[in-house]
């Protein structure tokens, strides 16, 4: 063990987890490659959980954070008025496609999906919330209430009632075998029998989703689900609350927003993670009647602060003048098509999906056909041996979950495919011996 992991282990809460048996330090980064503390690099297709959202050391983010630094100011409050917060929520309400949107900024996602369920619970005078089975949205109180995923609760305390619906689950006997538009019209009809049977429609605020569900492992409904669910919470006023942590700036590829592929404009979106490239932000974007509707007044300390929003804006800027939303589509093409083609031959692996610079490979035990997060631990060793860096997660831990920076370039793409299709190879050889 080095020296500093028994430092780690000795001082920080147990349950923080890391990777490796070894876990590394990252001490440099350049574009879309890391060193650790021994000089070993690696191509890195996780940045730190989708929030190097640019890549490390962006000339662009870095001379306007130093320019706000030389200013001598890195906090004021919102007593006062902040250029950068005001700027960066006009483009952020511009580009949310909610009507007179208004943004509040934290300085995390679990803040962000907290302040949501705030305006949406006092907006409908309500105190249950619908949320989604092995979602993932958070460690503060509400947060953990929402999450769906047992593995990630630390408590079973509720401050509301929380009632899980079906929609990500489809690996359950009842629905394997129904098509996309059977699995929807079954989920939809569990929905209206819940807001029948067990809770009355007019004392829940909001349903929270995840598009795509990030900590589950990139698992995810079939396109038009949130619509069809949609219609039943309109027809009774009830908000909907997308999300956006994992997916919103064009990681999917295919849209800028993960809920825009199921054609639904929500009520409120939550973001946190890439948006400042690595610099401590959060926030929800809603309608603005809504926002506004929170009783009392209200103050994040940091939250918004001129360096994390002077970030946010040279990143933002940055995604949406170069088009990294299509690069992700492109660069996610050849990853994921790379994947599936050599699937067929790992008997290891169950499944691989995804959208864009967000992909997932299931590791499953070939004897068994169950998840096997044994199987994931040995993949994430092989990976990084190789120079890979991954993610881990799902409701087994037996996924492996990437989402490299944006800014991939085509080769990267091709290269870290390479490296991960070789260490799969050799945890299946392994595996099969
Ligand atoms: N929502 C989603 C979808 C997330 O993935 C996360 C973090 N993994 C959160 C919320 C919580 O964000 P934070 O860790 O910044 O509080």
């Amino acid at each position: 063990m080095s020296d500093l992991y028994a430092r780690h282990r000795a001082v920080i809460p147990q349950w923080v987890a890391t990777n490796y048996s070894e876990p590394i330090e990252i001490v440099s980064g350049k574009g879309c490659h890391v060193t650790d503390g021994q000089g070993n690099s690696y191509l890195d297709f996780f940045a730190g959980i989708l929030t190097n959202m640019l890549g490390y050391d962006v000339a662009e983010v870095r001379e306007a954070v130093e320019r706000q630094i030389a200013s001598g100011v890195y906090h004021t409050s919102t007593l006062y008025l902040i250029r950068s917060q005001v700027e960066l929520a006009e483009k952020i309400a511009a580009i949310s496609g909610i009507p007179d949107a208004k943004v509040f900024f934290t300085n995390s996602g679990s803040e962000a999906n907290e302040a949501a369920l705030a305006a949406a619970l006092s907006a409908r005078k309500a105190n249950q919330v619908l949320a989604m089975r092995n979602s993932y949205h958070g460690r503060t109180f509400g947060t953990v209430a929402v999450t769906g995923n047992a593995s990630w609760k630390a408590s079973s305390n509720d401050p509301f009632g929380t009632h899980y619906l079906h929609g990500t689950d489809r690996q359950l006997p009842a629905y394997r075998d129904l098509s996309d538009a059977a699995y929807i019209d079954a989920c939809v009809e569990d929905l209206r029998a819940l807001l029948t049977a067990a809770v009355h429609p007019a004392d829940v605020g909001a349903l929270i989703a995840e598009p795509i569900q990030g900590v589950g492992g990139f698992t995810m409904a079939p396109d038009g689900l949130f619509s069809a669910y949609k219609e039943v919470l309109d027809s009774h006023g009830i908000l909907f609350i997308s999300d956006e942590v994992q997916t919103g700036w064009g990681r999917t590829g295919e849209t800028f927003w993960g809920i825009q592929a199921h054609g639904v404009t929500p009520d409120f979106m939550t973001f946190a993670k890439g948006l400042a490239n690595g610099f401590a932000i959060g926030g929800v974007v809603g309608r603005g009647d809504l926002l506004d509707g929170i009783r009392g007044n209200g103050i994040s300390t940091f939250g918004g602060n001129p360096i994390a929003t002077t970030a946010a804006n040279a990143t933002l800027d940055y995604v949406l003048s170069h088009d990294l939303r299509r690069n992700a589509a492109a660069c996610g093409d050849i990853v994921i098509s790379g994947l599936k083609g050599a699937a067929n031959d790992l008997a290891i692996v169950a499944d691989v999906r995804g959208k864009g610079l967000m992909f997932a490979v299931d590791l499953a035990d070939p004897a068994t056909g169950k998840p096997s997060p044994a199987l994931a631990a040995r993949a994430m060793e092989e990976t990084k041996a190789r120079g890979l860096l991954v993610g881990k997660g799902g409701l087994y831990g037996a996924t492996l979950r990437m989402a490299p920076p944006l800014t991939l370039s085509e080769a990267e793409a091709r290269e870290g495919l390479a490296l991960l299709l070789d260490a799969l190879r050799a945890v299946d050889a392994r595996a099969a011996a």
